[in-house]
């Protein structure tokens, strides 16, 4: 069963309806969820996707969104009056679960999480009751829809801090040819030695249609104009790219950019990754080989991408870890590998090689930090590129209860997520 709800009423009595019916019930935003959690086998799912109005207080400088609204919808609005707030790198992701899982985004170096600038949010609670929750109203709620958020009621409404945000920003692919690996991610790293606020970058490694191997695609981010932007990619654009498709576009189209990566339809399967910069060389070369190997020789997967997220989280840490629900607030960094491929028969086979794939970024990770007692971090596993069950590397360390013999003697946690 569907509910197309259009307002906050509307959820409050499917709720209650799923209570006293004791059927399961699943909120979907946009659709996004890496772990499919806005389906129900037989249950009933509140579709917000009628529910995707925004409005901008150009004064107060605030964006409110429904809980259906997509970020295409946030920064369009937004841009309209020359505003922008965190929000997600692809714009048809919905902010429902991107927002109540933390989200991070290309203005995250300069204003943190999603989470970070949400100032308030209305709530449909599990007993129908209808709620607004701040700093100041609810708090205990606010706390907890920042970052665990998905499963303590349905959020009808956002309420987001924007920023003045000037129009035109430097964004845009640079792809190298495999050889070059190793000096780009040299490059990359060295960006996080030297941060600036304005700065991002995304790597991914994907095969272009027809191409006989992969390629190292880079999306840079500049927040402001092309020469600050070039003297900051100087290092990449010394590499020589085969392709330099940076430029200066609107801001409301930077979350545009890879879109067309990530469109709907075929088999797909998503895995949170993660590594603790500067990313080793010879793992970034035995992971680039790994990826070939697979793309070029089983054509049903070519379609599939590894990303590495190049973000700078000094702003992110400026919030303490137990300010929010956000378990993933650290000094790791976030990847995903999207499997894309069209064959069921090939479900088993390439999610066992993407969950093998997943281990050594664990390992990677677990290696770099052996003999810390403990980093007093968050845990590496961000929860919206997770999967409902989740390799989480050893930090922090978990409750002994939580392992069990298989996992212990791979040297991993599974947990169960959601
Ligand atoms: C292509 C792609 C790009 C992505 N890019 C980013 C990125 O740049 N940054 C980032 O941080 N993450 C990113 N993600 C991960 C993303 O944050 C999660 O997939 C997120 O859950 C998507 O939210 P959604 O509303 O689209 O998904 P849905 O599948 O609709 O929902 C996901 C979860 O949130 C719950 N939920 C959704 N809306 C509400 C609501 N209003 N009230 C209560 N619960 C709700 C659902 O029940 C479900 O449990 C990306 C994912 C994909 C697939």
């Amino acid at each position: 069963m569907v509910l197309l709800a259009t307002n906050a009423d509307d959820i409050s009595k499917a709720v209650r309806f799923a209570q006293d019916s004791n059927i399961d019930l699943a909120i979907r935003g946009g659709g996004h969820s890496v772990a499919g959690t806005s389906s129900s086998d037989g249950g009933l799912v509140i579709d917000l996707s009628r529910m995707r109005k925004v409005t901008v207080d150009p004064v107060g400088k605030t964006i409110t969104a429904q809980g259906g609204a997509l970020w295409a919808d946030v920064d369009l609005t937004a841009a309209a009056h020359g505003l922008a707030t965190v929000g997600g790198t692809v714009n048809h992701t919905g902010i429902g679960g991107l927002t109540l899982g933390g989200g991070y985004g290309w203005l995250s170096a300069k204003y943190g999480l999603v989470i970070d600038n949400l100032i308030s949010a209305k709530m449909v609670l599990a007993d129908g009751r209808i709620v607004n929750t701040s700093a100041t109203e609810e708090p205990d709620l606010f706390w907890a829809i920042r970052g665990a958020g998905h499963n303590f009621g349905v959020a009808v409404e956002f309420v987001y801090q924007g920023y003045e945000q000037v129009n035109q920003v430097y964004a845009g692919p640079l792809v190298f040819s495999m050889d070059k690996l190793e000096s780009v991610i040299e490059v990359l790293n060295a960006t996080l030695q030297t941060p600036d606020e304005n700065s991002a970058a995304i790597c991914a490694l994907s095969k272009r249609p027809g191409a006989p191997d992969i390629s190292l695609i880079v999306i840079v981010f500049y927040n402001g104009n092309e020469e600050d932007a070039k003297r900051r990619f100087e290092g990449l654009f010394a590499l020589k790219p085969e392709v330099a498709d940076a430029k200066m576009i609107p801001y409301s189209e930077v979350n545009t950019l890879m879109n067309a990566a990530a469109v709907h339809g075929g088999r797909r399967s998503f895995k949170g990754l993660f590594f603790s910069p500067p990313l080793r060389l010879d793992f970034a070369r035995s992971i680039a080989s790994i990826m070939a190997q697979k793309l070029n020789n089983e054509p049903d997967m070519a379609g599939s991408v590894l990303v590495l997220e190049f973000f700078d989280m000094r702003k992110t840490l400026e919030v303490k870890l137990t300010d929010t629900a956000f378990a993933n607030r650290g000094t790791t960094l976030n990847g995903i590998l999207s499997l894309r491929y069209e064959d069921p028969a090939n479900d088993a086979k390439y999610r066992q090689w993407a969950r093998d794939l997943q281990m050594l970024f664990k390992q990677e990770l677990d290696e770099a930090r052996k003999g810390l007692e403990s980093c007093g971090e968050g845990v590496p596993q961000y929860i919206n590129y997770a999967e409902r069950k989740s390799i989480i590397p050893l930090f922090p360390l978990p409750n002994t209860s939580q392992l069990h013999n298989k996992e212990k003697r791979q040297g991993g946690i599974e947990l169960t997520l959601l």
